[in-house]
């Protein structure tokens, strides 16, 4: 079978798995996962030196593993018989050039930012790429007579979204290096369909009011904070949908009435409990569909928040309230016995959202165990005294020793990075 051919069926399979998945019952779901895992193991996992131990065992014997596991381990996780350092050496030459196509014996490359300095890498071969973009289309694009154009702003693009191009949609990447002035000038130019940039950069896009009209506006990425939102909808008119994929795996997708749903076709998601009365977990995946590079039980340090109520939409995967960000961004404050208290990034946001009106940024980073840094802008008196007591009296209420408040004037640094408003810079 040719090359074009096999990515094209592997597109079309993604493509008619997402489209089928949210009429399954929660019965047929399970079975799906498990005929999938046999298949996996049976497949793959049986060639990869790390995992051939365990097959025929069930997925609860494998051992969780986190991402400098995964990382330190590549060598004998992976079932191509890529190496570690050559792969590194790829990944970060694409980074630095900014040219995303070289590949390592035909497969492609790619990092994953990591919040506490140790850098993932991810492989994936043509066909992996193709079926995860169908995958992505189908759970994503609306129907349209003609094709769509989508416009993707992005740091890296690791020639994910490019496998579908011209099936289809026409694709157009938009380098976040390149500066936003001359990314508008070529958005307006493609007037695009379909809108999809991390929340921080649909929210700049807005700023400069560019003619356009997508009928589909999607953010990613980052987390979508409530305010900004109801800002974007009010804008372009419509919801705003969000997707959580990360180089580790696609897990969520806003549905047709804009709440978010795991994908438990093509990932297993095991819920590790933060506060279950809460609904709050980390999620550890397990990728059904990828063989290359095997993502087994692999626990991502994120904060999931769970919503127990059926969807009008009638999907039976695992709805979400939200996703809070990472687990690395708990506050961690002592109470007067001396005992350490979670304090969740949303408790920090919501405190300050009602501060005022005025607030136009702001960023809280935890820098020591008893002291915040409050970045404000615009940064006066009157904000600042406002948020000491709104911080205070979410403190009270927790019941935790009111820490040090130090303000600075916030500054936009436009990095291409991961924008995070609420920050822990100290170990847990
Ligand atoms: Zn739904």
């Amino acid at each position: 079978m040719g090359k074009q051919l096999k990515k094209m069926i592997a597109f079309i399979r993604g493509f008619i798995n997402a489209k089928l998945g949210s009429k399954l019952s929660r019965e047929k779901i399970e079975k799906i996962q498990q005929t999938r895992f046999n298949k996996l193991q049976r497949e793959a996992l049986s060639t990869s030196e790390f995992y051939s131990c365990y097959v025929n065992k069930p997925l609860d014997e494998y051992p969780v593993i986190r991402k400098a596991i995964h990382v330190e381990n590549f060598n004998i996780i992976n079932t191509a018989g890529l190496d570690k350092d050559t792969a590194f050496e790829i990944a970060i030459a694409s980074e630095k050039s900014r040219d995303f196509t070289p590949d390592y014996k035909g497969f492609s490359v790619g990092l994953s930012s990591g919040t506490s300095g140790n850098r993932g890498l991810f492989v994936t071969s043509v066909e992996e790429r193709a079926q995860w973009a169908g995958y992505i289309i189908g759970k994503l694009l609306p129907f349209r007579c003609g094709k769509h154009r989508v416009a993707f702003f992005l740091r890296a693009n690791n020639n994910l979204y490019e496998s579908s191009n011209g099936i289809l949609l026409i694709f157009k990447f938009f380098d976040l290096i390149d500066g936003l002035n001359k990314n508008i000038k070529k958005l307006v130019k493609f007037n695009p369909t379909i809108l999809i940039a991390p929340a921080s950069v649909l929210l700049k896009i807005i700023e400069k009011k560019p003619k356009i009209n997508p009928v589909k506006v999607i953010a990613i990425a980052e987390v979508l904070e409530a305010s900004d939102k109801r800002l974007l909808e009010s804008y372009f008119q419509q919801k705003i949908h969000q997707i959580y994929q990360c180089t580790e795996g696609f897990v969520a997708a806003t549905c047709s009435e804009g709440n978010l749903h795991l994908n438990e076709d093509v990932l297993i998601i095991e819920k590790k409990w933060i506060n279950q009365e809460s609904g709050r977990f980390s999620p550890i995946l397990t990728d059904l569909k990828r063989v290359t590079q095997p993502v087994i039980r692999y626990y991502l340090d994120d904060i999931l928040i769970e919503d127990k109520a059926p969807c009008a939409c009638g999907s039976n995967f695992t709805r979400l309230k939200a996703i809070e960000g990472r687990k690395d961004d708990i506050f961690y404050l002592r109470n007067n016995r001396n005992e350490l208290i979670d304090v969740f990034p949303d408790f920090i946001r919501n405190s300050l959202i009602i501060v005022s009106a005025e607030l136009i940024e702001y960023q809280v980073i935890q820098s020591e165990k008893n002291k915040l840094v409050i970045y404000i802008l615009p940064f006066n008196e009157v904000i600042r005294k406002n948020i000491s007591s709104a911080l205070d009296e979410l403190f009270n209420r927790l019941d935790v020793l009111i820490p040090q408040y130090e303000f600075d004037e916030f500054k936009v640094i436009d990095n291409g990075k991961k924008r995070r408003r609420v920050m822990r810079q100290i170990d847990g």
